[in-house]
């Protein structure tokens, strides 16, 4: 199989990441909870993992990294458990996914919020000038919220630029790191993130099922959920200390043990190692798509800006029925359709085609899962154009 889906998910893994998963069910029980010998290294490895967390983003206090069940469930806590006043208002991006998109809608109902879209523009692709506007004329808004990168077309945000307007106007800051976290760098610091989400399963390499949620002491979250701790309190509510009131019930040590392990890995391997391998695959796979008359690219092309996600359609054709056919008859596996973000379709104008189909590469990936797409988009082009020939033809004689 030619595996270009590492936007979905990456695959396949190091083999540090299977054994440190396999590692952690066999080794580490009911960390912080119990008084056995699994249970100290299990309490052990957890302190570790949050270290390594911090560390991957530069966080100086470790205690402020969260572990969740991925990051969708990061991005609900810190929305939904932030504390809402009626009538303030959010800001986010016109290419969100619905992980960030859906929980700022139920909040911005319930909570009578209001909430802004900053619009795309295709070529740079979101302007400092619209967030700057916005943060300027609406004195309610209270929270900015971005992705890092695009999951539909792989664009990276200015996301330094826009921390920077956010704490130059009082605002707090939360970032969507699910398509940059092991990709891109991330300093929570210089980006002036008040919080970060990101999943273990994509760019770190880790098992799906577990993230994080990076939380700076500056933002009061509410609690979200109510459980044990461990910390042997009689109280009928969880003591408010992070990182514990977020982490109620059994911590899944074997997924934390493990995406640890692929943050480790990725800092070990270099992200700019792997940025570069990616980068000249992506380059190949543009220059590619570009000379396939019937191929059209979404988004910008300058892969500097870029992380290695690629958008496109055959003209005419369903993305789902070609990405079915590209599976069924060439072995390689994408993803197509509105990958869970449809108002970046919206934006990208592929909303009534269907969506778009998707390529994304990794570290694993290999020119030869380049080609093998570009042959395949070839082939079905060539048909395509043929069939239309003949189609014209047998009109013309008509
Ligand atoms: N945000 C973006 C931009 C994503 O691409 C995804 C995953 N497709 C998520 C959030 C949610 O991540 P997860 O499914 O791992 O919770």
């Amino acid at each position: 199989m030619h595996y270009l889906d590492n936007a979905a998910t990456s695959w396949p893994k190091p083999e540090i990441v299977y054994e440190s998963l396999d590692q952690g069910f066999r080794q580490f029980l009911s960390a912080k909870r119990g008084t056995s010998q699994t249970s100290r290294h299990g309490a052990a490895a957890l302190d570790a993992a949050r270290q390594t967390l911090a560390e991957l983003l530069h966080v100086p206090d470790a205690s402020r990294i969260v572990f969740t069940g991925g990051c969708t469930q990061a991005l609900n806590l810190a929305i939904q458990a932030f504390p809402w006043q009626p009538g303030d208002g959010i800001v986010i991006s016109a290419l969100e996914h619905h992980a960030l998109s859906r929980p700022v809608r139920k909040v911005a109902r319930e909570k009578q919020l209001e909430f802004y879209v900053v619009p795309y523009t295709d070529e740079e692709p979101f302007s400092l000038d619209a967030y700057e506007q916005l943060l300027r004329t609406k004195p309610n808004i209270r929270l900015v919220a971005t992705m890092h990168a695009s999951n539909v077309i792989g664009s990276i945000l200015p996301v330094e630029a826009i921390g920077r307007l956010a704490r130059q106007y009082g605002k707090y800051y939360l970032l969507d790191a699910a398509q940059s976290a092991g990709a891109l760098p991330i300093d929570a610091q210089r980006f002036n993130a008040d919080m970060i989400a990101l999943p273990a399963h994509k760019s770190l390499y880790g098992p799906p099922g577990i993230g994080a949620l990076y939380v700076s002491e500056n933002v009061p979250l509410q609690t979200f959920m109510e459980g044990g701790t461990g910390s042997d309190s009689g109280e009928h509510a969880v003591r408010l200390v992070v990182p514990d009131m977020f982490e109620v019930g059994t911590i899944p040590m074997p997924q934390i043990h493990a995406m640890a392990a692929g943050a480790e890995w990725v800092m070990e391997t270099g992200i700019e190692t792997i940025r570069q391998h990616e980068t000249r695959l992506l380059q190949h796979l543009l220059d590619g798509l570009k000379a396939l008359p019937e191929v059209i690219v979404y988004g910008h092309t300058h892969v500097e800006r870029k992380t290695p996600v690629v958008s496109f359609n055959l003209i005419g054709k369903q993305p789902k029925s070609v990405g079915e056919l590209l599976f069924d008859r060439y072995d390689i596996a994408l993803r197509a359709g509105f990958h869970c973000a449809p108002m970046a379709h919206q934006a990208i104008g592929t909303l009534p085609l269907g969506g778009t189909i998707r390529a994304s590469l990794g570290y694993y990936t290999t020119l030869d899962d380049v080609d093998a797409l570009l042959n395949a988009l070839g082939h079905i082009g060539d048909v395509t154009h043929h069939s239309d020939r003949k189609d014209s033809l047998s009109e013309e004689r008509q």
